[in-house]
């Protein structure tokens, strides 16, 4: 037997996945939690030197599990945007690792983005926001003595995880980034596939101090185990991960992850489109050449879910909502618009908040439950109609994955409301598994083609042809988020 361990680093934890090749599945899940620290209001950190170990925790227990002979590859997928400074010459990290969600250079991005939203837009495809990689390395060189001493010997290392990873994995052989977390940089022109010198110096960033960037199916270099060499192959951001393992490697395909919140990647080809309402950042389009994605988030979906399970106590699980949902025949006008932390693309909105419109007497909580989960189905359509305009795509169907993509009533809504089969498939690991497809492309075991054709569908959710009824429930959305922007 032989396998592949992606290694995906997420947020709140660090997880090994065995991939099986021969049978192409996931046999064993290792998860190890990482502890966030929040220093002051707004900023979110974590320990770098915790994200190692606990990489390297999941890593030999999945190693062990199956022999260190058997492994072929160790791929890798990352939580985005998370930057890390450490010393070319030792690894060591300089600081914490400052996470995405971080908002502690909020007033100096408002500052750009008045100035330079619109190029910067242009050359990285992404909104002046906190969240990306640039501002947290400017605030990293001005505010840490040691980060900036590092730089003035021409030692310092700024990267996001996964060319931390790498470069510790490798024993500080390669310090290399792929083009899915470069094009999360802020820093990198998604139109020329450089660093871009203009940012360079807007953010204060040198050049040396940046990874070299590379291709996310290559061979990155080798861990060495127990006397045997592993090599390290495929690397991608986890969102462009996910589309890898969900196939979309065509202009036109598209996948949707329902989780706490909710994201969409849909590619629109190998030349670049820029969209004010939504991002556009690299992915996988197929061996040697990036896709442009469009892509879009949703703040809360799956976290209404929770906020009726645990804050309103209607339920006791978070699945029980398909039951109470489907315990009436419809939702009886009602619309929930769950912004409770502003509204995501294409409203960008951060100041407003949640509300819920059509209550009448008859109300009950299955009702609200059911307009919860439709609102998801809703903020979907909303970025579909974007992308499939602004993108010049039409999807064939939606790939869907997360958490609350197992709820049975919320696909075939789905699917009803934007008029587009919806396809489930087998494998619900998507991320992790669009990290093994990577290093299998990258060590020459299977083709994009063959990857792409093996995809299993579990269940496929064709729409309703009542064409009527669903545009008079999306115009009740519409008009129920206009009430929410007011
Ligand atoms: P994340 O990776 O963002 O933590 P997951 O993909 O594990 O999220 O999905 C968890 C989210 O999905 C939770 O917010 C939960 O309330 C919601 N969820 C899970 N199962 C269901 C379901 N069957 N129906 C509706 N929502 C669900």
């Amino acid at each position: 037997m032989s396998y592949i361990i992606a290694l995906d680093e997420g947020t709140t934890s660090t997880r090994a996945v065995l991939f099986n090749i021969k049978k192409q599945k996931i046999e064993r899940v290792k998860n190890v939690p990482i502890k966030q620290y929040y220093p002051k209001p707004g900023y979110v950190e974590e320990s770098a030197t915790e994200i190692y170990s606990s990489t390297i925790s999941v890593l030999v227990d999945c190693l062990e599990t199956v022999g260190v002979d058997s492994v072929l590859g160790i791929a890798i997928t990352n939580q985005r945007e998370t930057v890390i400074a450490w010393e070319r010459s030792t690894g060591k990290p300089l600081y914490n690792a400052i996470i995405w969600q971080c908002r502690r250079t909020m007033d100096f991005c408002s500052e750009i983005d008045l100035r330079y939203g619109n190029s910067i837009k242009e050359k990285t495809g992404l909104k002046v926001d906190a969240y990306f990689s640039a501002s947290k390395m400017r605030w990293l060189i001005q505010n840490v003595p040691e980060v900036k001493s590092a730089l003035e010997r021409k030692d310092l290392c700024l990267g996001t995880i996964e060319s931390y990873l790498i470069f510790k994995l490798t024993g500080g052989k390669s310090f290399v980034t792929d083009y899915t977390n470069a094009s999360r940089t802020m820093l990198y022109n998604i139109n020329t596939f450089e660093w871009d010198e203009d940012l360079l110096s807007l953010f204060g960033v040198p050049r040396h101090a940046l990874a070299e960037v590379v291709a996310p199916d290559c061979v990155y270099g080798e861990y060495e185990y127990s006397g045997r060499k592993i090599k390290i192959a495929g690397s991608a951001g986890d969102q462009q991960s996910a589309a890898v393992g969900q196939g979309c490697f065509e202009r036109g395909s598209a996948k949707i992850t329902y989780g706490t919140g909710m994201f969409m990647l849909a590619n629109v080809g190998d030349k670049p489109k820029n969209c004010d309402a939504i991002l556009t950042t690299l992915g996988y389009g197929g061996a040697g050449k990036p896709s442009y994605m469009f892509e879009g988030s949703v703040f809360n979906a799956g976290s209404a879910v929770q906020w009726l399970r645990d804050g309103l106590d209607f339920f006791k699980r978070s699945k029980d909502s398909e039951r109470l949902a489907l315990s009436v025949s419809s939702s009886e006008g009602v619309y929930v618009v769950p912004a409770f932390t502003g509204l995501g693309s294409p409203y960008w909105r951060s100041d407003v908040s949640g509300l819920i419109t059509g209550i009448t007497r008859g109300v009950t909580k299955a009702h609200i439950t059911r307009a919860v989960l439709e609102s998801m189905a809703y903020s979907a359509r909303d970025l579909i109609e974007i992308m499939q305009t602004e993108g010049d795509i039409k999807l064939d169907k939606l790939r869907v994955d997360g958490g609350a993509s197992q709820n049975d009533f919320l696909m075939q809504f789905q699917a009803d409301v934007v008029n587009t089969p919806v396809d489930r498939p087998g494998e619900s690991e998507s991320t992790a598994l669009g990290a093994a497809y990577l290093c299998e492309i990258a060590l020459g075991i299977k083709s994009v083609q063959e990857i792409a054709s093996g995809r299993q569908t579990q269940k496929l959710f064709t729409p309703d042809s009542d064409r009527e009824k669903y545009e008079k429930l999306y115009d009740g959305w519409k008009n129920a988020v206009k009430r929410c922007l007011l």
